[in-house]
């Protein structure tokens, strides 16, 4: 297992959609492990594969009791609303509050190939929903008005420039 380095905003690879998972094999469970141990390394609590600088459909998370590896995510149902706190190992954790369903169904392939369905809700829901974005090139601050999205760009550029 070996830690990755962390893409950043403004990565292209983070703007592009990922490629689909088609090999269910070694290479991909190895990768899987070297990206829990780099999201345990930087205490996230998600981590999606462009975060790493691949362009594929791909994330872990281990949130609120929910550990799972993630390839080709989609979210197929979503229900209510919650409004919360939400950062990006990519954005510099800077946080920014996000409104988002509060419960949502996830539709992924494991690291063997099985599709599954999970039903998460709260932080575990938001988690599903922010690392599937990541494979479909969205951030979260893609979520919040310009305004906001603005704060959040320049707090992190700011943050960056003092390490
Ligand atoms: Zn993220």
């Amino acid at each position: 297992m070996a830690i990755r380095k962390i893409t950043e905003y403004p990565a292209e690879v983070l703007g592009q959609v990922g490629k689909p998972v088609t090999e269910f094999d070694d290479a991909l469970a190895e990768l899987s492990a070297d990206m829990f141990e780099t999201m345990y390394e930087a205490e996230g609590v998600g981590l999606a594969a462009p975060q790493i600088g691949l362009n594929m459909r791909l994330f872990v998370m281990d949130c609120d009791g929910i550990k799972l590896i993630a390839a080709n995510p989609e979210i197929v149902s979503t229900e209510g609303e919650q409004s919360g706190q939400e950062g990006c190992l990519s954005v510099g954790k800077v946080p920014a509050v996000v409104v988002r369903p509060m419960k949502a169904r996830l539709k992924a392939q494991d690291v063997k190939g099985e599709w599954f369905e999970r039903d998460a809700e709260g932080y575990a829901a938001r988690a599903f929903m922010h690392e599937t974005d990541h494979c479909n090139g969205k951030l979260f601050i893609d979520h919040l008005p310009k305004l906001r999205r603005d704060m959040v760009v320049k707090r992190f550029k700011k943050e960056k420039s003092w390490k």
